[in-house]
C-alpha cells in the first residue's frame, strides 16, 4: 500500500470551489461572482496607478532583497497602524504590531496567540461569517461559537439576537467583529448600535477582535470605514485588529497585512510582540518584502497617498453604482420580490437571499457562478452584465 492510501480527498472550499467550476464552463457569456476580487467595468483585474508608480519608485531606489525581520518592516507597520487607528492614535507604543501574510495570516496569527496564551477562551464569530474564519480558528485549536448577526426576514442586522448571545458570553471570551462591510452579508451595525456594542463589551469584559479587510473599500472613505475600530480604541478596550491590503490596494497576491494587539502598556506590548514573533518564526520565519514596500511607499508619500484615496473611492463607487443598477434592473424585470437590500448592504458583497437551489439554477441554466449561500461578489458585475444577471435572478426566483 502507498504511504497516503488512507488519505481521503478534502471537500472543496465553498468559495474557491466556485472558481474551479467556472473555469471548466465553456460558455462565452459565463459570469464569475464568487471570490471577492475587484474587476473594472470591463470585467478585468485592476492594478491601481498608485501601485504602478510605487513599483517604479522601488525599482529606481534599487532596494536590496534581504530578509525582513520576523515582525516585518517597522515603517510599514507603523504606517499601517496610522491608517487604521488614525493619526491621533494615542499611546501607539502600547500596541504590539506585526506584519502578516495578508488578512488571513493576521487572523491565523491571532488565533495561534489565543491558543497559547488564553487557553479555554472561546472565539465568538458572527452567523454567518467569512467561511475561512471557521477554518482558521479550528486549525489553531480555538473553539468557536456563533452569535446571531443576520435576520433573514429583514435581510438586516439581528441586533437583539446579537446582544442576547454576546450577553451570554463568558468574561475574557474573544468576539470577532467585521470592522466594516461584513462578509458575506454586507450588513453593518449603525454608529449608534456600535456604541451600544462597545458598552456591552465593557460591561461583560469581552475582548473585541476586529477583522478589517475592507477599509476604504466599503464607503470610499478610509476614516468612515474605520469608525468601529477607532471607537473601540477610544473606548479604551484591550483589543486586536487584523488588517488586509488585498482589496483596498488591490494587492491580493502580495499578501500584505498587519496584526495589532492593543496592550495595557509599552512593556506589555513588547512582551506580546516577542511571542507573536516566536509563532511567526516557526510558521514562515519572515513575511514577504515587496508588498510591504509598496504599501509603505504609498502611505508614506503625500502624492501617492492622495492618488490612492481617489482610486479606492473609485472602486467603492463603481460597486455602489452596480448595486443601484442591479436593483433597478431587478425592479424593472417585473420581479415582485423586494430588492431594497441590494442597495442597503455595503461593501463587496450582496447577500441576495437566493436559496442554494436558485444558485444552482443560475449556474446550470445561466452560467452564473456564486457561492451557494447566495452571496454575489458585486465587484464582478459590470454595466454590460448587470442586465443579464438581473434577468437570470428574476427567472430563478419566480
Ligand atoms: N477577512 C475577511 C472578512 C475577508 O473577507 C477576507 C477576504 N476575503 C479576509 C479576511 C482576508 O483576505 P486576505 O487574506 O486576502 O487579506
Amino acid at each position: 500500500v502507498s504511504m497516503w492510501s488512507q488519505v481521503e480527498a478534502a471537500p472543496k472550499d465553498p468559495i474557491l470551489g466556485v472558481s474551479e467550476l467556472f473555469h471548466a464552463d465553456k460558455d462565452p457569456s459565463k459570469m464569475l461572482l464568487g471570490t471577492g476580487a475587484y474587476r473594472d467595468d470591463n470585467g478585468k483585474p485592476l492594478v491601481l496607478e498608485c501601485v504602478r508608480k510605487a513599483e517604479k519608485k522601488l525599482i529606481e531606489d534599487a532596494k536590496n532583497m534581504e530578509y525582513l525581520p520576523t515582525q516585518g518592516d517597522n515603517q510599514y507597520i507603523s504606517r499601517s497602524l496610522d491608517l487604521a487607528y488614525g493619526k491621533e492614535i494615542g499611546n501607539a507604543e502600547a500596541i504590539a504590531g506585526i506584519q502578516t501574510l495578508s488578512g488571513t495570516g493576521a487572523c491565523r496569527l491571532f488565533a495561534e496567540f489565543i491558543a497559547r496564551f488564553k487557553k479555554g477562551a472561546v472565539c465568538y464569530v458572527p452567523d454567518p461569517t467569512w467561511s475561512n474564519h471557521l477554518n482558521i480558528f479550528r486549525d489553531a485549536g480555538v473553539e468557536t461559537k456563533a452569535y446571531r448577526y443576520y435576520k433573514a426576514d429583514t435581510r438586516g442586522l439581528d441586533f437583539d439576537g446579537l446582544k442576547e448571545d454576546l450577553g451570554n458570553a463568558k468574561e475574557g471570551d474573544v468576539v470577532l467583529l467585521h470592522a466594516c462591510a461584513h462578509n458575506p452579508t454586507g450588513v453593518d451595525p449603525s454608529e449608534e448600535q456600535w456604541l451600544e456594542i462597545s458598552k456591552l463589551f465593557k460591561d461583560k469584559n469581552l475582548f473585541p477582535f476586529l477583522d478589517s479587510a475592507y477599509q476604504g473599500f466599503a464607503s470610499g472613505d478610509c476614516d468612515k470605514d474605520a469608525f468601529a475600530l477607532r471607537m473601540f480604541k477610544r473606548d479604551g478596550h484591550a483589543m486586536a485588529l487584523a488588517q488586509s491590503f488585498a482589496k483596498n490596494m488591490g494587492l491580493y497576491g502580495h499578501r500584505v497585512g498587519t496584526l495589532s494587539i492593543v496592550c495595557a502598556s509599552k512593556e506589555e506590548a513588547t512582551v506580546v510582540e516577542s511571542q507573536l514573533k516566536v509563532i511567526a518564526r516557526a510558521m514562515y520565519s519572515s513575511p514577504p518584502l515587496q508588498g510591504a514596500n509598496l504599501v509603505s511607499t504609498i502611505l508614506g508619500d503625500e502624492k501617492l497617498n492622495a492618488l490612492w484615496l481617489t482610486e479606492v473611492k473609485m472602486m467603492a463607487d463603481r460597486i455602489i453604482d452596480m448595486r443601484a443598477k442591479l436593483r433597478e434592473a431587478l425592479e424593472k424585470s417585473g420581479s415582485t420580490m423586494g430588492w431594497k437590500h441590494v442597495t442597503d448592504q455595503i461593501g463587496m458583497f450582496c447577500y441576495s437571499g437566493l436559496t442554494p437551489e436558485q444558485v444552482d439554477r443560475l449556474k446550470d441554466e445561466h452560467h452564473i457562478y456564486m457561492t451557494r449561500n447566495g452571496r454575489i461578489s458585486m465587484a464582478g458585475v459590470t454595466s454590460k452584465t448587470v442586465e443579464k444577471l438581473a434577468q437570470a435572478m428574476h427567472a430563478v426566483t419566480t
